[in-house]
């Protein structure tokens, strides 16, 4: 850059700029902060700031925008949420104490995945920033949410695994340290993730070995550390509150890509991208935001292991059974703040004394829960209040220190109890001696002036005065009162014995406030020991609140715990439901239906009219398997399930945006992926598949599919098709069932009945649908006269495409299939038989 302004302050911020290439620093001017240069062309249009410019003078003005520091969080974050990073450079001592030059430096480097949410709406949202490291044998991950300091990492064999990790986690910066391709570089362009140079340590901060501290794989250690290492490089201060890595593998939990997920709805809606309308949606009615972020990670990450959801599962029935203890704990939890977020607050040293007290509240809360549970006879309940410290000790502690409406700027006193810190207590007394010495100072001089309304008065400026109207100024003791300032009504005075009183009054606020401060940060950090043990706790009552939240929510919805089969792979689901499809019908209407199939059946080849419910069917399936394994009870009369091991799903038409392939290569790469990786114990939706190329090419495709599938996959399989003509592999392939929705017809009107009857649909309703949407009736004539040619000459032997669309040359239906009161009247008239009518009748007609 060329530095055209060498005044010294230019100076020193050309050589700041330098250090922060890729961020748009914020320099901070006396109660503004400055941007400059291209940083103050580019802000001013993101920001809708003026822009100005420094010394018009010269021959080429520097571009300047600035902002109020009082506001500077909302231009910040506005910036970081649009993927630019941040950095902030403070003046770092006093200018009027300054010797030249003020000194200035960053204080922090704000990036968007180290923002902080702190807004309302995003408590229940997590921010990851991800490290990847790329080494011969694969990549090491690791990543963690700055607000609470969750740690986790990970290794994984190619990109794809790290892109489906990136995605899931919703990640928006990655630190990447190995090569990139092209195509990967464009992969995480398309998802929007900010991609930034790992930085180097010179020496191993504490922080660094603690988090790395349980991790063996090497990957995984470097990935951790270069995490870690980016985190204090940019927020420049310790962060006690990281913890400790936990390293998971993938194949720990049930596994399920992104776009798994995504089509299951999860965590989301597909249409619309909010969390109405998704499985996370349903589910939540968590009283904790953190109840709110463990609910989401644990529907992302459902369990494998029968005991461990049985553990669950006792939990949800015990609360579940008993009603009273259950509202009490609600009760309780109601009134417990984001512990983690505080947690992490405090380690940033970026907690004032409100939240300091909102903290000790939450502790507050927990001997009520605790008591709740342990006064129940429920062994499984007493257990677990039994493993909770409630850390009385911090929620003493802090009550006794942290009056009980504090101020929420911690520099200006009103902080700190009576009785915390003699000295304190000494400040104040001499503050409220020199008070009481005013008053008494006032009412004397009232009497021996005569004036009645003379008060005593500060301000900032002149600090304390006489104040005295202008209707009693002549009996002013002009000898010993100096006068001071002159308002439209009133005169200021001094007296020598009021300003020996003031510096007494105002030194020991100075020392008061100072010292209240210091003890602030005392209390901090000694709460800062106790981090691991407040995230500890954090995590416990974040259980509770899920768990509880699945007795509610199974309880209003009438859900069942399941039961698992142990070495078979049999489901044998009686009347199970969609759990959203069914909340967002009127009660009552949605139609149960069964899935069972027991070792002998791996697929299910499902036929039926287009909307009769095939899809819906295969998504009750697949979240029916997912509830189960986070520990939440089903919505089905009963439920006997095996575990799953991975889901896979081919559904709908929903386009991979993401690497903008065609409908028909996401169609293949999903199908593809299945075929892969599914083993015996995975469940395989497959929607319509085929449906994205020639109608033959998709048959044959999808026929194979089946077969292969069958023959040496063996996983549950559940495959709706419009291709009626794969129907017949029930008689090859032995561990296939035909499964159909049935409908009926009514007055020539098809009727939905969404139930699920056993062997193929026998026939195609394509057309009745085709009606109900409202084509016009030419076209539905001609169509119904189609299928019945095509009926005839039977569905092994169908004519060329070309000939088979051949609309216009078709036959005449004998009996068109639409009602009879939409019937074109000139088919009436056609079919009239003119020799029994008497021309009047004709006529008529
Ligand atoms: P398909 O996949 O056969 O085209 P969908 O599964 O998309 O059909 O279902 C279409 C609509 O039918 C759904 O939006 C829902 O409103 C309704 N539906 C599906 N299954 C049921 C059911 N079991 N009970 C009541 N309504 C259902």
């Amino acid at each position: 850059m060329a530095k055209k302004d060498t005044t010294p302050m230019m100076k020193q911020y050309y050589e700041i700029k330098e250090q922060y290439p890729d961020a748009f620093l914020f320099y901070r001017v006396g109660d503004f902060y400055e941007l400059f240069e291209d940083d103050a062309v580019k802000g001013a249009q993101i920001l809708e700031l003026t822009l100005t410019h420094r010394s018009n003078k010269t021959k080429n003005p520097i571009p300047m925008a600035g902002v109020p520091h009082l506001a500077v969080d909302t231009y910040v974050n506005t910036l970081v949420e649009k993927g630019y990073k941040v950095a902030l450079c403070e003046q770092l001592e006093d200018p009027k104490k300054a010797k030249g030059m003020v000194k200035r430096g960053i204080i922090q480097l704000i990036t968007p995945g180290t923002m902080m949410q702190e807004r309302p709406d995003q408590a229940k949202d997590s921010n990851y920033l991800t490290s990847v490291i790329s080494t011969n044998s694969g990549f090491g991950l690791a990543y963690s949410d700055l607000s609470t300091g969750e740690t986790f990492s990970t290794h994984l064999t190619n990109f794809e695994g790290v892109a489906n990790e990136l995605l899931s986690l919703q990640t928006r910066e990655v630190v990447y340290n190995g090569h990139l391709t092209e195509a990967n570089k464009d992969f995480l362009k398309k998802a929007n993730i900010t991609i930034s140079e790992p930085v180097k340590v010179e020496s191993e901060h504490a922080e660094i070995s603690y988090v790395a501290q349980n991790l063996t794989d090497d990957a995984e250690i470097k990935a951790t550390k270069q995490l870690v290492a980016y985190l204090l490089s940019t927020q420049k201060r310790s962060l006690a509150h990281l913890q400790v890595a936990q390293s998971y593998e993938p194949t720990q939990y049930l596994q399920m890509s992104h776009t798994v997920q995504t089509n299951l709805e999860l965590i989301k809606s597909a249409k619309t991208s909010k969390k109405m309308g998704s499985l996370f949606w349903l589910l939540d009615k968590t009283s904790t935001a953190m109840g709110g972020r463990l609910l989401k990670s644990w529907i992302e990450r459902p369990l494998l292991s029968v005991t461990e959801i049985n553990r669950r599962q006792e939990m949800v029935q015990a609360l579940l059974d008993d009603y009273f203890t259950r509202e009490k704990v609600i009760d309780s939890l109601k009134g417990v703040y984001d512990l983690e977020r505080l947690t992490g607050r405090i380690a940033f040293g970026s907690v004032n004394a409100r939240e300091m007290l909102q903290l000790a509240h939450s502790l507050g809360a927990i001997p009520d829960i605790l008591n709740s549970l342990l006064e129940t006879n429920n062994p499984h309940l007493q257990n677990f209040a039994k493993q909770i410290d409630p850390l009385k000790g911090i929620h003493d502690l802090i009550v006794n220190t942290i009056v009980d409406n504090p101020p929420l700027l911690t520099t200006e006193g009103g902080l700190i109890r009576e009785g915390v810190s003699d000295q304190l207590d000494r400040y104040r007394d001499a503050m409220n001696n020199g008070k009481k010495w005013l008053s008494e100072m006032e009412s004397h001089e009232r009497e021996v002036t005569g004036i009645n309304n003379l008060k005593v008065g500060y301000n900032k400026v002149f600090g304390y005065y006489i104040e005295v109207t202008n209707s009693n100024k002549d009996k002013v003791p002009t000898d010993r009162y100096t006068r001071k300032q002159t308002l439209t009504n009133a005169e200021r005075y001094i007296t020598p014995e009021l300003k020996e009183h003031e510096s007494l009054i105002l030194e020991a606020e100075a020392k008061s406030t100072g010292l209240e401060y210091d003890l602030f940060v005392k209390l901090r950090e000694d709460v800062k020991k106790y981090i691991p043990a407040l995230q500890k706790l954090a995590k416990q009552v974040a259980s509770l609140d899920v768990l509880t939240d699945f007795a509610t929510v199974s309880e209003q919805n009438n859900y069942v715990r399941p039961d698992y089969t142990v070495d078979k792979q049999e489901i044998n689901v009686v009347n199970g439901r969609h759990p959203v499809v069914e909340q967002v019908m009127t009660a009552g209407s949605y139609i149960p239906n069964d899935v069972k199939m027991d070792q002998d059946t791996d697929i299910f080849l499902i036929t039926g009219p287009n909307m009769s419910g095939k899809s819906t069917y295969m998504r009750q399936m697949a979240l029916i398997a997912i509830m189960a394994q986070i520990g939440c009870f089903v919505p089905a009369d009963s439920a006997t399930l095996p575990i799953f091991d991975q889901i896979f799903t081919r559904i709908g038409a929903a386009d991979d945006l993401i690497s903008g392939q065609s409908t028909f290569m996401v169609e293949m790469s999903e199908a593809n992926d299945a075929l892969q990786h599914a083993t015996k114990r995975s469940l395989i939706l497959f929607d319509e598949i085929g449906r994205g190329t020639a109608t033959y090419d998709g048959m044959a495709l999808a026929g194979a599919i089946v077969k292969y599938l069958h023959d040496k996959v063996g996983a549950k399989t559940l495959f709706a098709t419009h291709y009626h003509e794969l129907t017949d592999l029930d008689q090859t392939l032995k561990h296939l069932k035909n499964i159909h929705v049935g409908a009926t017809e009514e007055n020539g009107k098809l009727i939905f009945l969404h139930k699920i009857l056993p062997g193929p649909a026998d026939q195609s309703y394509g057309i009745h649908v085709a009606q109900l949407a409202g084509l016009p009736r030419k076209v539905l004539r001609e169509a119904t006269t189609m299928l019945k040619r095509l009926e005839r000459q039977g569905a092994g032997e169908l004519q060329p495409a070309s000939e088979q669309l051949d609309l216009f040359t078709a036959e005449e239906a004998s009996e068109p299939a639409i009602s009879d009161d939409e019937k074109d009247v000139l088919d009436d008239i056609q079919n009239v038989y003119l020799a029994d009518k008497t021309p009047l009748q004709v006529m008529e007609l």
